[in-house]
């Protein structure tokens, strides 16, 4: 069965780029019929956030990406955060050093720092492996019994991995195929530390295996890692998962991966949700369903020109066969485009719903236009210009209260010396009607009009002027239906006295 896991580091907010990760392990789990497992790896203590988990899980469950094993969610795997697995990984460790493919090594971070200066002082860097291992302060260069005097006397050390010298190792991905590596220029990397914690890479690969994970997909930035990786599946004498590494997300002009900065530039968030200062999709308005929809082309092609699916048709469509190898380059526009195209989508009922609380904001629950068949008919008429709810508002906001004030330009253009008249004459008019809908006041005032021999041009801009404040807005018989008779009236009245 297949089975795929998330595993993020609760060291911040979740990126955009992570909850991609989780998206396309999601959708992968679902097409196949698997699981989808979220697991906290949380073994470096120093970089732990407080509330970065509860983050994460609160992103996924308003993406709609919902785990089936995971911290509060136990299954017979479990418990799913590393910390809680502490136990577990030492006596793996201890496995590797049995068999000889690890070794302790005591060197302190003063002396590796010193090789690292030295060698950068000769433009070289320093890696630790089987060309100066036995120059360095480890197991390999000291007899048996000062490793033992060693480690009796609680001395720090770290556990490494032994890579072997001179072979070459055949990595595959399902994203890029198949790569070739010459073992040579690896380092010996850390895989358990004194404080009993294991480094990421030895706690990720244990618990994929005994997690039973059959596919890795994570981000492109662990490819460097696969070696390694590749390498502690068969020291273990493991089977290893099959590995796909997504792309980049890249910044939306220039070069380089996207960061927290580019939103603050350019002003568009890269969190899902707020964090600290920082708002994310969610507060600015932005529907769940048209955030995954964005990313899942951001790296995937369903190979069509389709650009609307749902969470449904992505798992139907999903394959890792179409993502692809070069880095998805970010674009904020879209991401504003697939709001749009959501927003229209939906149903009048539900944008009002969504609305009222911002509307109640402004107003009170017994304004006329607060009720709920209104609101809708005000998003009927004016939700096609809109790209969030919150805009329909910056839109309707001249029905709910009269203008204070006409726009000047507007003002200079359209009110002419027998504006005033004619606007008395209008009210006239409205007065006589009883049946207020726009079609019939539509009528009655366009008949006035031309028996009248007045011009359109003289009568229905300044109209709307004094309905609106300024040339925006409906078609003007549609706002008189909403406003009603008596508030109408009482525009027209306030801007000619
Ligand atoms: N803990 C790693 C991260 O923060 C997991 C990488 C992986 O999926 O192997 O992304």
């Amino acid at each position: 069965k297949v089975r795929v896991r998330f595993a993020p580091s609760p060291t911040g907010p979740l990126h955009i780029g992570g909850v991609r990760t989780a998206l396309f392990n999601y959708l992968f789990a679902k097409k196949n019929g698997g699981d989808f497992i979220l697991r906290i790896e949380d073994t470096d203590q120093n970089r732990y956030v407080e509330g970065a988990e509860q983050y994460i899980i609160d992103s996924l469950n308003w993406c709609g990406i919902a785990f089936d094993e995971g911290p509060g969610k136990e299954g017979k795997f479990g418990p799913y955060r590393q910390s809680e697995r502490k136990h577990l990984y030492k006596e793996y460790a201890d496995e590797l050093i049995a068999n000889g493919k690890a070794y302790y090594a005591f060197d302190t971070a003063e002396s590796l720092d010193e090789h690292r200066k030295n060698h950068e002082a000769n433009g070289k860097t320093f890696i630790y492996n089987w060309h100066n291992r036995l120059k360095l302060n480890n197991s390999l260069a000291l007899s048996k019994e000062e490793v033992d005097t060693k480690l009796a006397n609680n001395e720090p050390f770290v556990i490494r991995f032994k890579t072997p010298e001179n072979e070459k190792l055949e990595l595959n991905d399902i994203i890029r195929g198949t790569m070739h590596i010459d073992t040579n220029v690896l380092d010996d990397k850390v895989l358990f530390k004194s404080d009993g914690m294991p480094t990421y890479h030895l706690a990720n690969i244990v618990d994929d295996h005994l997690m039973e994970i059959t596919h890795v997909i994570r981000g492109e930035e662990w490819l460097p890692s696969l070696a390694l990786h590749k390498q502690l599946y068969d020291a273990f004498g493991w089977q290893a998962p099959e590995f796909a590494h997504l792309p980049l997300i890249m910044k939306p002009v220039g070069k380089g991966k996207l960061s927290k900065r580019d939103g603050e530039k350019l002003g568009f968030p890269v969190f899902p949700l707020s964090w600290k200062e920082s708002t994310g999709y969610k507060e600015e308005g932005y529907f769940p369903e048209a955030v995954v929809n964005f990313l899942a082309l951001l790296g995937w092609n369903p190979g069509t020109e389709q650009e609307l699916f749902s969470l449904e048709q992505l798992i139907s469509e999903f394959s890792l066969e179409r993502v692809n190898k070069s880095g998805a380059r970010f674009d904020p526009d879209k991401t504003k485009w697939y709001n749009t195209q959501y927003l229209q989508a939906k149903d009048n009922a539900e944008i009002a719903t969504l609305l009222m609380p911002t509307i109640l904001s402004h107003v009170q629950e017994t304004h006329p236009l607060a009720k709920q068949e209104t609101v809708e008919r005000l998003v009927d008429l004016l939700k096609e210009r809109a790209t969030f709810v919150k805009d329909i508002w910056d839109l309707a906001d001249y029905f709910y209260v009269a203008p204070k004030e006409y726009a000047p330009k507007a003002v200079k253009k359209q009110w002419k010396e027998g504006t005033p008249d004619i606007l008395n004459q209008l009210v006239s008019v409205l007065e006589s009607i009883t049946d207020f809908s726009s079609i019939n006041t539509e009528t009655i005032v366009k008949e006035w009009i031309t028996d009248k021999e007045l011009s359109f041009g003289k009568v229905m801009p300044p109209f709307r002027l004094v309905l609106v404040g300024d040339m925006k807005g409906p078609h003007v018989f549609d706002i008189v239906e909403l406003l009603g008779k008596e508030e109408t009236i009482k525009r027209i009245q306030t801007a000619i006295d």
